[in-house]
């Protein structure tokens, strides 16, 4: 079978994180988060780093030419060609083109796209408990783990955080801006007959197991 690419394409909160590291395992793939990236790149004071703080800080996407590169760098390096699954990339119809004519560049068969269907109401109340480790980055939930700020984190003893744009003026800002520009991309994949849709709002073992499932039977049809 050839390598297996992936998108997750999903609101913020709908677990892609979570999932992604899940996929990552299972399936012996390359995990590529632009907002992790994104995030090291503001931490280490880069000039890209830089460029985007403000955009994230306010919930906005960060401009495509920017994420473009970043991407394009990230899988042409040499663990790429195993396969690879990115989370939070592409977001509107421009990346998602340039993404396209990466992939034609790279010879890489085309990914398949994950549409994680969630409801708003769920998706607010996940992000409005999500809480960090500023050390080792795992990702906690007040409302289903009971940490909060100033609890030590229970891996790494690490600092716990709420990330600047789960705050809930950013949220809604996500939100709208997830509708607005990465939601078209749904339509954009199916018309390609690329994209397998899964209802994610169960619980992260059970969502896990079937997005997994999706994704090879998928996978075998295509060839
Ligand atoms: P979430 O999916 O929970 O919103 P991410 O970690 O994927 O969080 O992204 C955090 C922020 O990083 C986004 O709100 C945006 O500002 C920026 N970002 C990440 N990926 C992209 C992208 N592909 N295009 C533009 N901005 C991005
Ligand atoms: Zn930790």
């Amino acid at each position: 079978m050839a390598s297996t690419n992936l998108i997750l394409l999903g609101p913020p909160g709908a677990g892609k994180g979570t999932h992604a590291q899940y996929l990552e395992r299972e399936l012996g793939v390359v995990h590529i988060s632009t907002g992790d990236m994104l995030r090291e790149a503001v931490a280490e004071g880069t000039a890209l780093g830089n460029k985007a703080q403000e955009y994230m800080k306010a919930g906005q996407l960060v401009p495509d030419e920017l994420v473009i590169e970043l991407a394009k760098e990230r899988l042409g390096k040499r663990d790429c060609p195993v396969g690879w699954l990115l989370d939070g990339f592409p977001r509107t119809i421009a990346q998602a083109e340039a993404l396209s004519a990466i992939v034609d560049e790279l010879q890489m068969p085309s990914p398949l796209a994950v549409n994680m269907v969630i409801s708003e109401a769920e998706v607010v109340r996940r992000l409005s408990g999500r809480r960090m480790c500023r050390n080792c980055g795992t990702i906690f939930n007040l409302h289903r783990d009971n940490i909060d700020v100033g609890d030590p984190c229970p891996t790494c003893g690490g600092e716990i955080y709420i990330r600047s744009d789960d705050r809930p003026e950013a949220v809604r800002e996500r939100l709208r801006v997830y509708q607005r520009q990465t939601e078209p991309l749904i339509d954009y994949y199916q018309q390609q007959a690329q994209l397998i849709t899964v209802d994610v709002e169960g619980k992260q073992e059970e969502v896990s197991q079937h997005l997994l499932a999706a994704v090879r039977s998928k996978d075998v049809k295509r060839g």
